[in-house]
């Protein structure tokens, strides 16, 4: 069988949980086995049927200690069930969660990990994978030689599956040790400004080098951010320079998106930014220069410079909703 780590928000499925049962199928098929969901957390239960209607069993720990996400308790459910399957493969999405988890459950189940994979396919006994290494300056090819193994997958990179299972939703209770539970959560307070999860956003505002300093994303890019609720992204040379956290950085060495819409203020679109944003929908550009690459990458575009357009862009959309 195959474990799928399902993680949510707010009562909610993540989208890179929805991928992960996309994944995970298609890796069932191919090893021929059952995809089993996995939802841990504490009143979690509509969860596990919203994820029951992508795959054909879910279970579920619903159990307050799992209330806050705790790599220790994550790794004894996870460790436990998946000796209890037994699981051939642990999928997990390769987020901070699932790059934190994962090394833990291999150790336990003293099985192969394959980290922050982008594609994977059953190669005889063996499960051969392609991931972005050093700085992703090299795509690396990766062999798990013995099943089980633990895998944490890219955010999107997979397709969401179609809804069309109603499948069985099944609890299950650990008994966590003292050791689970050293690690307490206290107070969570939520940073000011952009507040949508970037991975998850419909809509992306990103920002290059070109909005001039920090100050121009605070400008520009905010408001316009929070008039769409838009999930904020920046380049390198933008994250570099110290204008956005890292956590913003969306390329081949930030993270992977894939919105509906994807606004690139004043980015020039190299390749390595591209790589990081090509599964958009539409994307529009705003650049001063009409030769920048980004045009090429661009649905629609606007040569000019930003501080003049993006607060004209802002003002419309604030009238068109008003
Ligand atoms: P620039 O290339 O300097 O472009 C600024 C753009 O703004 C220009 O096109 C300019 O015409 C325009 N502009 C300037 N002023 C205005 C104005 N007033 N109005 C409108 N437009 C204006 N980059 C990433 O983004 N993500 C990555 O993950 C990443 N990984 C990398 C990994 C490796 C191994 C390497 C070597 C590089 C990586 N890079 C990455 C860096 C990448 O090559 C580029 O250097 C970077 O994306 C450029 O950022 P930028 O577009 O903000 O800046």
């Amino acid at each position: 069988m195959i474990l799928i780590v399902a993680e949510h928000s707010n009562g909610k499925l993540r989208k890179s949980a929805l991928e992960l049962a996309q994944a995970g199928r298609e890796l069932a098929r191919e090893l021929d086995v059952e995809p089993v969901g996995l939802i841990l957390g504490s009143g979690v239960q509509e969860c596990a049927s919203e994820l029951a209607r992508y795959l054909p069993r879910v279970r579920v720990v619903d159990d307050p200690a799992l209330a806050d996400i705790r790599a220790d308790t994550w790794t004894t459910a996870i460790t436990e069930l998946a000796k209890d399957l037994p699981a051939r493969v642990v999928f997990l999405s390769a987020s901070r969660t699932g790059l934190s988890v994962g090394p833990r459950v291999a150790v336990r189940l003293g099985a192969p990990l394959l980290e922050d994979v982008t594609s994977l396919e059953v190669d005889g006994d063996s499960l051969a994978a392609t991931r972005l290494a050093y700085l992703a300056r090299v795509t690396e090819r990766v062999r798990a030689g013995s099943l089980p193994a633990v895998v944490s997958v890219k955010p999107n990179v997979y397709a969401l599956p179609a809804a069309s299972e109603t499948g069985s939703v099944e609890a299950a209770e650990i008994s966590f040790g003292e050791r689970d539970l050293r690690v307490t959560v206290g107070e969570k307070r939520k940073p000011a400004g952009g507040s949508v999860a970037l991975e998850e956003a419909s809509v992306v505002v990103s920002g290059g080098r070109g909005l001039g300093g920090a100050e121009g994303f605070a400008t520009l890019v905010e408001p316009l951010a929070g008039l769409l609720g838009a999930g904020i992204a920046a380049t390198r040379a933008v994250v570099d320079a110290g204008w956005r956290p890292y956590a913003e950085q969306v390329g081949q060495t930030g993270k992977t998106v894939a919105p509906e819409l994807y606004l690139a203020l004043g980015v020039s679109g190299a390749v390595q930014h591209l790589s990081g944003m090509n599964r958009s929908k539409v994307v529009v550009a705003i650049n001063k220069d009409g030769d920048a690459p980004i045009f090429k990458a661009a649905d629609y575009g606007i040569v000019g410079d930003v501080h003049k357009i993006v607060p004209e862009l802002t003002e419309a959309l604030r009238e068109g909703k008003g």
